[in-house]
């Protein structure tokens, strides 16, 4: 792959990879003793106010999708920063074919070939 290319969709995925993290650490910790795990926080049981209380716990289930997604989202940019340092980055997973280019500047931390990621 052309190396000024590369250059650019690393400096996307770190980019991508500091808006994520900043986004997740807006409402959740980073788990401690799972590496990449997130814990959004719980909501504070102590208001007293039961109307309040039960505000917050659906602010807590509803926040809690939108934590998996973007820990999956998250997941995929380490893995491939990861790739590009082993220089085995845009290559598809399963068909073992190299992803077309134009895809990866869209979506750089695709894993797969748009053709594989429709199976
Ligand atoms: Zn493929």
């Amino acid at each position: 792959m052309d190396k000024n290319l590369l250059k650019k969709i690393k400096g996307k995925l770190e980019k991508e990879k500091e808006r994520l993290e900043k986004t997740l650490a807006s409402f959740a910790e980073k788990d401690k003793k799972l590496k990449g795990d997130w814990d959004t926080r719980m909501p504070k049981m102590d208001s007293g106010r039961l109307e309040e209380e039960t505000d917050e716990v659906e602010e807590f289930s509803n926040l809690l999708p939108i934590e998996n997604t973007l820990e999956l989202e998250l997941e995929k940019i380490n893995l491939a920063l990861k790739k590009i340092k082993q220089e085995k980055y845009g290559i598809c997973e399963k068909c073992k074919e190299p992803i077309p280019q134009i895809r990866l500047k869209i979506y750089p931390q695709a894993k797969y070939c748009k053709k594989c990621e429709v199976k």
